[in-house]
């Protein structure tokens, strides 16, 4: 049987400051080691200061993955020496005076499975490495501390995984329910990082590290399974090991034996005094915290009768589902669900375009309308919606100027429907005889119109001048 288990790293986002210094957390936006301060390069003489707001998102992502949550949590230093580390420690939790990290053990349904969460611990990001020239003569490593002492929340999951399929399908959901939460964005380069470890058949445990994305750690645990069953299909005993991987070339590579906890001596971070988190303080999180991708499903199916499938996609991502809240009304919900599923979805694919994007809700809201009555054709819609994204500019003012709306003026479109019913005499005595062919002639009024010919206005016109 194949075992995996996760140990997930993920930044916390919107927040002000690094976890224990006031560094700007958000520290993609400086020059190379710009965002640095005493405290988060570990100079002589500086005292850490924990992020309280950090404390509160790292204790959702621990209500929402349903772990216990201790009433006192407490930072410990781990120790080793590594060039991204400026403090030669890393400020992070362990178990090891009972339950003091910010999660215990929790668990999470995924599909009929359940996966186990061993803890979760709030700790700080080292800095980065950036490896510079072309071949192994010339490379050189430089290092950016901006990333150092920024909030980092890991998860470790027990080994409940039997296949990578499971491992895609649990970081799937876990992305969305963290995102939705309003605490991560997967999106941003580097802000979720993860080890694995996998054993089969009952044998070692092989740790992989380094894994920079959640699409590199499906492929990572893919190439491990089937590594190992090569080896023990050869009789070749599976040696307990860390491996990393090596995003280029998408596999692993064997880097050192295997660490054990000892070897970090860890001790109590004495600068740091124990915080409290107690039923009160927890309570108030939990009314804070937003509505769950779960409940948010159930609540566009039965509220608004919008259909299971478009609602788990609509709910699943907290960037259309914000949308939606508010751009529909009571009686356009359905429309509204719909033009994002079908049309958005398509056209702001990636972080870029939707930034980029000139669409307010209001927009979303009045499209719906249009569309609801009659003003403007399905089919045009996407055009407008198109306009709106490059442009922001109004619906009306979109609708006119590349002449969208649909005719839908009496006279007009009696002119059209004559000359078609003029053209098409065969089809004409088709329909006489059987009106379900009356759909070829509603089809000629569309085509002459370029689809912009109200389709109800138009079926009653062609009724009533053949005489059906
Ligand atoms: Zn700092």
């Amino acid at each position: 049987m194949t075992m995996i288990g996760l140990e997930i790293h993920c930044q916390l986002t919107n927040l002000q400051s690094k976890l224990f210094c006031s560094c700007k957390a958000n520290y993609r936006e400086f020059q190379i080691n710009e965002n640095i301060c005493p405290i988060c390069m570990g100079l002589p003489g500086s005292l850490p200061r924990l992020n309280q707001e950090a404390v509160k998102k790292a204790t959702m992502i621990a209500m929402a993955l349903n772990c216990t949550t201790p009433e006192k949590i407490a930072f410990f230093r781990k120790n080793y020496f590594y060039p991204d580390l400026p403090k030669n420690f890393q400020i992070t939790q362990l178990n090891i005076y009972g339950d003091t990290s910010i999660g215990g053990t929790g668990s999470i349904m995924i599909g009929d499975k359940k996966i186990r969460i061993t803890r979760i611990q709030l700790e700080e990001d080292p800095g980065r490495l950036i490896y510079e020239g072309s071949s192994s003569k010339n490379q050189i490593t430089l290092v950016d501390y901006n990333r150092a002492g920024t909030p980092l929340v890991e998860i470790v999951t027990e080994p409940d995984f039997e296949t990578p399929k499971e491992v895609r399908d649990f970081l799937n959901v876990l992305s969305d329910l963290l995102a939705n939460l309003g605490v991560a964005d997967p999106s941003l380069e580097g802000a979720m990082r993860a080890d694995a470890n996998v054993s089969i058949e009952g044998g070692k445990k092989v740790e992989i590290k380094n894994i920079g994305s959640f699409h590199d750690l499906e492929k990572a645990v893919h190439f491990e399974i089937t590594r190992q069953e090569s080896l023990h299909s050869r009789d070749i005993e599976i040696a307990q090991e860390t491996r990393h991987w090596d995003d280029k070339r998408k596999i692993t590579v064997s880097s050192r034996s295997k660490e054990e906890d000892l070897d970090y001596r860890y001790f109590l971070e004495g600068d740091i005094p124990w915080v409290t988190i107690d039923t009160d303080i927890q309570n108030k999180l939990k009314s804070e915290m937003p509505e769950s991708i779960i409940s948010k499903k159930e609540r566009y199916v039965s509220k608004y009768s919008i259909p299971v499938q478009v609602a788990d996609v609509l709910s699943s991502d907290k960037f259309y589902s914000d949308l939606f809240e508010e751009s529909h009304t009571e009686s356009n919900a359905k429309e509204v669900a719909n033009i994002i599923t079908t049309e958005l979805m398509g056209l702001v694919d990636t972080r870029e375009k939707r930034e980029s994007s000139k669409l307010t809700f209001r927009h979303l809201r009045e499209l719906a309308n249009a569309i609801q009555s009659g003003k403007i054709s399905r089919n045009s819609s996407k055009n407008a919606l198109h306009a709106i994204l490059k442009t922001g500019k109004d619906l009306n003012d979109i609708i006119t100027e590349l002449d969208l709306g649909n005719v839908s003026d009496e006279s007009e479109l009696l002119e059209i429907v004559t000359s078609v019913i003029s053209e098409e005499s065969k089809a004409v005595d088709e329909a006489k005889s059987n009106p379900q062919t009356i759909n070829y002639l509603v089809g000629k009024v569309m085509q002459k119109t370029k689809g912009k010919a109200d389709p109800t206005l138009t079926l009653d016109l062609l009724k009533k001048q053949i005489g059906i």
